[in-house]
């Protein structure tokens, strides 16, 4: 084996929670592009379930779709049993459930004197239900899975961690305070659980994904009739690469945090997002 590569990933057993997404699919089959066997862990079963038999018969990878809820402790025991019995001892876990939601964003960007006249639109007219949503979906839904499927890593003194964090927890964007502050808490908790597992080998990192169109947030970004919102334009004038990044950029630093290769790189969050987080807008 070539020290030097992504070969050490060959059959090894991950489990990614939100892995039917958009992200989540195209991260299982750069994973099984490397070799590494999934259980594609998601709410949606069906989805999951397809997504794990395309992605078997386009690699020969043995893949898995399981069903949980990352919220739910008793059904993420129950995968995990599931996963041992059908793949093996976890090694690798990707924390990819979470998004964001309308009812947790803002009309406006920032308050003007006449949004005083209605505050619908503005931060007080934010639902608290959907800020404990957001919140729990990418908080506790980060969590409750690294306990539980972690123990397979515990017995064997080794595993590898990637938690998904965004572009907006270095910096809130607009609009979405509950998910900026969900996904800031996200990379202290990569901090804080990497210094926890240490020394016990087991690694924590996270990437922070920009901008990428998907469906959680196209309707922040395209109007109906599909052409780009003002918010679009700004995104792009602030990336110095002008343009949205594709979930297959995200691949490349995936394997590099999972594989053995980063084996003394633990507690980072890396920005893949053509260069936003760099440039100061001027
Ligand atoms: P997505 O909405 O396409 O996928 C999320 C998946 O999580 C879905 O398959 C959904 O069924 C699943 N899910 C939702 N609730 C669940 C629950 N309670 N239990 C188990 N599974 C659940 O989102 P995506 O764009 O693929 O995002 C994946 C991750 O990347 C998220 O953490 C998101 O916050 C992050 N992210 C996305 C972007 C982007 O531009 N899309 C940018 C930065 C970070």
């Amino acid at each position: 084996m070539n020290k030097y590569s992504f070969e050490d990933l060959k059959g090894k057993v991950c489990v990614m929670t939100g892995g039917a997404g958009v992200i989540g699919a195209t991260l299982a089959r750069g994973l099984a592009s490397a070799g590494v066997k999934t259980a594609i862990v998601d709410i949606n079963e069906e989805a999951a379930t397809k997504l794990a038999a395309e992605i078997e018969k386009e690699y020969g990878v043995k893949t898995i779709g399981v069903v949980a809820n990352v919220l739910e402790k008793e059904s993420l025991e129950a995968a995990k049993a599931k996963v041992n019995k059908e793949l093996g001892k976890i090694e690798i876990l990707i924390n990819g459930a979470g998004g964001n939601s309308p009812k947790a964003t803002t009309g406006v960007e920032q308050m003007v004197e006449e949004d005083k006249k209605n505050l619908d639109a503005t931060f007080y007219g934010l639902s608290m239900d959907g800020f404990q949503r957001v919140y729990d979906l990418n908080f506790k839904g980060t969590l409750l899975p690294t306990m539980v499927f972690t123990g397979d890593m515990l017995e064997a003194g080794k595993g590898a961690i990637m938690n998904i964090s965004s572009m907006n927890s270095y910096r809130p964007l607009t609009k979405i305070p509950a998910y900026s502050a969900a996904k800031a808490s996200i990379n202290n908790l990569t901090e804080w659980l990497a210094v926890h597992f240490a020394k016990i080998g087991i690694r924590v990192n996270a990437i922070a994904p920009g901008f990428f169109l998907t469906n959680q947030n196209r309707f922040l970004l395209m109007k109906e009739d599909g052409t780009p919102t003002p918010r679009t334009e700004k995104i792009l004038n602030n990336t110095p690469m002008g343009k949205f990044g594709e979930p297959e950029d995200l691949i490349g630093a995936t394997l590099y945090l999972l594989s053995d290769i980063s084996s003394f790189v633990t507690g980072i969050v890396i920005p893949i997002d053509g260069g936003f987080s760099a440039y100061s807008g001027v």
